[in-house]
């Protein structure tokens, strides 16, 4: 019984995270950002807004 304890991550995901994600806390400007964990929307409509947490998940982690 071996094997479950190496699972790989696609090594484009790293780099998908520090280009294109966007973190509460952070400011992002205007657009709207999509939780990557439940799908929630969040509209920032002021270039200055600080990106929430999720507020369903409460997550931290958004897309575009
Ligand atoms: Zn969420």
């Amino acid at each position: 019984m071996q094997g479950l304890a190496h699972l790989h991550l696609p090594i484009f995901q790293g780099r998908y995270k520090e280009t294109d994600m966007s973190t509460t806390g952070e400011k992002p400007g205007k657009g709207t950002y999509t939780c990557t964990k439940c799908g929630e929307k969040v509209t920032l409509d002021d270039h200055g807004d600080t990106l929430p947490p999720c507020p369903r998940c409460h997550g931290t982690d958004y897309r575009p």
